[in-house]
């Protein structure tokens, strides 16, 4: 193979490219939260990344905890994606017909995910939630949707009301752009309260684990309840585990609750870091998506044959103990980041759901998007982040976002991460007085 400039020996420069970007991309940026509009500073531009690293194209080494916000789990250009990618691509990169791998993945999606029967692939969680949400109106004959304030399920119209993440960084409502009508049918209500689910209410769509306004748990009863409303309304639960499928344990945040939905939404960790989403759940209940029944849904890259080839390499390197492990790190990082901002004098709080990392400053446990706003308001993220960017560790930048260790992190990682948060705590800290 032809030797490959290293980053930086190109003389290319982030501010230089930034520049560019600005010229000829709205904000310089193909998803709003990259810009750091939230955290100030310029945004680096990265020219390649390995295992739990990233390199700017000015050379500079980051530690990442983005990790695509989730779509990574193995760490950058992990050598099996590589390979299954090359080879899948070597093939044909889109057919428009059937293919096995997206027969095999729907098997390893099934097979991971009891209560899943079928499924059908897409090209991302948006396109996966709106679908979701379709089949749910499409079989129940109903309108309503009930989401959930600081739940994030993509950027489709009728679901963008009371969005988390990029939309609440942003500190907008919903969006510009969106008619009235649009969200006419959407209740958003607050997470981990127990809505009305009326007779006119086709699905409640829930982040079992919340992880788009920080990282917020379900209290205990909340999905039990949802589960038991649901049933007694006719309505159907949709569990947007485009973030905690296949992360959050082998087979999800339902595995890992207890809880089984109707309909599931997943995303990020399935397509191995390529465009992928898919959506699923009871037979009878995806039994009406076309061409079996009335519901259309369709894609032209659906099912992609380079994208199921990375899906099916990554999943084939988790199991069961995988999960475990790198829950049990990352429950030790939490704890060991808890006492580091502690000491520096800095009231915070680092959840923790498996291996999913969450950072809210503040004295009080948060439950909610407003306590998760309370937080962000605080302001401290900020400063956090850059002293972290300072020293070497990528965070989101963003205070809704959360953190993304992968199994290519490694005790070391965590060391410096630790040492890190300890001088970024300190900055915090000089802010509080
Ligand atoms: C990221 C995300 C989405 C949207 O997925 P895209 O691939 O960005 O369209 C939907 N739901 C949740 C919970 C997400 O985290």
């Amino acid at each position: 193979m032809a030797e490959r400039p290293l980053p930086g020996a190109r003389g290319l420069t982030n501010a230089g490219l930034e520049l560019r970007a600005r010229a000829v991309t709205p904000g310089g940026v193909n998803s709003p939260v990259r810009a750091f509009n939230s955290v100030g500073g310029a945004p680096y531009f990265v020219a390649r990344g390995r295992g739990a690293y990233v390199w700017d194209v000015e050379g500079r080494r980051l530690l990442d905890y983005v990790q695509s916000y989730g779509a990574s789990i193995l760490g950058h250009a992990h050598p099996a994606v590589v390979e299954a990618v090359a080879r899948a691509a070597a093939d044909g990169t889109t057919f428009g017909a059937p293919t096995e791998r997206e027969v095999l993945l729907a098997e390893a999606i099934c097979e991971r995910v009891p209560g899943c029967e079928l499924v059908r692939l897409v090209s991302s969680g948006t396109e996966a939630a709106m679908s979701a949400v379709r089949v749910a109106r499409g079989f129940t004959g109903r309108p309503g949707v009930v989401k959930f304030a600081g739940c994030y399920h993509g950027h489709s119209d009728g679901l963008l009301a009371g969005g988390g993440s990029g939309v609440a960084t942003l500190g907008l409502p919903g969006s510009a752009g969106v008619p009235p009508a649009a969200v006419a049918h959407t209740l958003v209500v607050p997470y981990n309260q127990m809505p009305d689910v009326g007779p006119d209410v086709a699905c409640v769509i829930v982040e079992p684990v919340a992880a788009n306004m920080g990282l917020v748990a379900p209290v205990p009863g909340f999905l039990e309840g949802l589960r038991r409303a649901c049933d007694a309304s006719g309505a159907l639960l949709i569990f947007d585990e485009v973030i905690t499928g296949f992360r959050v344990a082998h087979g999800g945040a339902s595995q890992l609750t207890g809880v089984q939905p109707d309909l599931w939404c997943f995303g990020k960790v399935i397509g191995g870091g390529l465009p992928m989403g898919a959506f699923g759940g009871r037979r009878d209940v995806m039994g009406v998506l076309a061409p079996d029944g009335p519901v259309y849904q369709a894609g032209t890259l659906s099912g992609n044959p380079v994208a199921t080839a990375a899906g099916l390499a990554v999943l084939a390197q988790l199991d069961t103990e995988t999960y475990r492990d790198l829950s049990a790190r990352v429950a030790q990082l939490g704890r060991d980041l808890s006492v580091a901002l502690g000491d520096a004098g800095v009231a915070a709080q680092v959840p923790v759901v498996g291996p999913l990392l969450g950072l809210f400053f503040g004295e009080a446990p948060v439950t909610d998007f407003d306590g998760a706003r309370a937080s962000a308001g605080t302001g401290h993220y900020p400063a956090f982040f850059r002293a972290m960017l300072a020293r070497g560790v990528a965070l989101a930048p963003g205070p809704y976002e959360v953190t993304f260790p992968s199994l290519a992190h490694t005790a070391e990682d965590f060391e410096l991460t630790v040492e890190a948060a300890t001088a970024a705590a300190r900055a915090v800290s000089a802010e509080q007085l």
